[in-house]
């Protein structure tokens, strides 16, 4: 089974929006085990549509077309697959229901081009909007299935989990209920490290197979296999997990979606650990980050951005001893820094970020130049020194990736 994503709005092909939808249908495709062939685009033409529709239909089994569902003239996607297929346009009874109860319970005035939403092609399999008016359809066409969901993501997420996936499910049976996938996540390893080390894994494995991605500094693996048993695929998982994670387990810091602040968060939550932070460079993002999460109270004691050097010493208390002799970018500093933020807030852990962020030197040290240190349970704090490159936001946010990896495996 292979599919082929239609995209369609003229504002995609100005670049006014980010085809937000192709990337996500096509990931949750191949969760499910469809392999997505091609991803097209195209205006809001009847013409190109038409076009379209019969190339991607003569070399995919199964078309997920997203847009212009809509009431305006623009949205014509149904009128031409209704055309395509040979079928005619009629009402669903339950949207137009849906509809007029929507307007009257607003007290507004139902405009005749409402009612166009509640169409959909003669014999196609409604799916449901709760999330707005037009309902998506599966229409059923020369053995291969046509797919249509609404433009807005919002719209169009809900409506592909809870009304298609069930669907397809069915109609594709053994196939999508045998497969599972795991996402292993690393840090502080190169995609290519990565590769080198497990080289001989990634060659020999068919099942599950692996697949690398990098992207903002940490790599994944995903483990995707296929088996009728729940429990064999379990036991295949677990097994290529232990052969990887034997060869590159320290760099191993969580699983699926979780990102590592989240990851952070968790780990601090469930060892019942309060952090305190004293930044520099990172201009308090490191404390936004692990603030972002509901329940953050119960781990986050409180912070300083201490930006000006003098700021170091009189509101956070590094000595000036310590800056006179070592400067601010520094292992001393840093490890002064943590000490003061954990004192200062009364936490079991304190973290601390000094650097220069660039583009210019400072103090002699190169853009780039970081020093991280953690005050925890040990009698001395511990500080790491880096050398990152990418520019100045990529400094502060990678520095920040590597205070939450320390962090993790303190
Ligand atoms: P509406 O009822 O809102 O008109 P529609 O099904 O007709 O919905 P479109 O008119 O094609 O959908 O698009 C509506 C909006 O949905 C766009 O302005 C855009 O914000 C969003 N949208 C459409 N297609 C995409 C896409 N491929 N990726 C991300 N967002 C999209
Ligand atoms: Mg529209």
């Amino acid at each position: 089974m292979n599919a082929e994503i239609i995209s369609v709005g003229s504002e995609l092909l100005l670049g006014q929006i980010v085809n937000t939808n192709a990337t996500f249908l096509s990931k949750e495709l191949a969760e499910l085990g469809i392999d997505v062939y091609y991803q097209t685009t195209v205006g809001d033409n009847e013409q190109r549509l038409y076009e379209t529709l019969k190339q991607a239909h003569s070399r995919a089994d199964l078309l997920i077309i997203t847009g212009g569902l809509g009431p305006t003239k623009d949205d014509l996607t149904k009128e031409t697959v209704a055309l395509f297929v040979g079928e005619e346009l009629t009402y669903h009874e339950e949207s137009l229901r849906s509809i007029e109860g929507y307007f009257q319970r607003r007290k507004r005035e139902m405009t005749p081009n409402n009612r166009k939403q509640a169409l959909i092609v003669r014999g196609s399999t409604a799916l449901s909007n709760h999330f707005g008016m037009a309902p998506g359809m599966v229409v059923s066409y020369e053995n291969k299935a046509i797919v249509l969901l609404p433009g807005p993501p919002k719209e169009m997420k809900p409506m592909f989990k809870n009304e298609l996936v069930p669907h397809l499910t069915k109609l594709l049976g053994e196939q999508v209920s045998s497969i599972t996938s795991r996402v292993l996540r690393f840090f502080n390893i190169g995609e290519s490290q990565l590769e080198t080390e497990l080289m001989d894994i990634l060659e020999a494995q068919s099942n599950p197979t692996i697949a690398p991605l990098a992207s903002d500094g940490e790599v994944t693996l995903r483990l995707t296999v296929k088996h009728p048993s729940e429990a064999e695929r379990l036991r295949l998982l677990d097994e290529t997990e232990e052969q990887i994670t034997k060869r590159v387990g320290a760099y191993l810091y969580g699983y699926g979606e979780t990102t590592l602040f989240e990851q952070l968060f968790l780990q601090l939550r469930q060892k019942g650990c309060t952090i305190a932070t004293a930044e520099s460079f990172t201009g308090g993002k490191f404390s936004a980050a692990l603030t972002s999460f509901s329940g953050s109270s119960e781990i986050f004691r409180g912070g300083t951005v201490s930006y000006a050097t003098d700021v170091k010493e009189k509101v956070l208390g590094v000595s000036k001893r310590v800056i006179d002799e070592y400067g601010v970018i520094s292992h001393h500093c840093a490890n002064e820094m943590a000490t003061c933020a954990k004192e200062t807030y009364q936490a079991d852990i304190a973290i601390s970020f000094t650097g220069v962020a660039g583009p210019n030197p400072q103090e002699g040290k190169e853009p780039g130049t970081v020093y991280i240190s953690i005050a925890g349970f040990a009698t001395s704090p511990l500080s790491f020194e880096l050398l990152l490159g990418g520019g100045r936001e990529a400094v502060r946010e990678r520095a920040m990736k590597y205070g939450c990896f320390y962090l993790l495996n303190e």
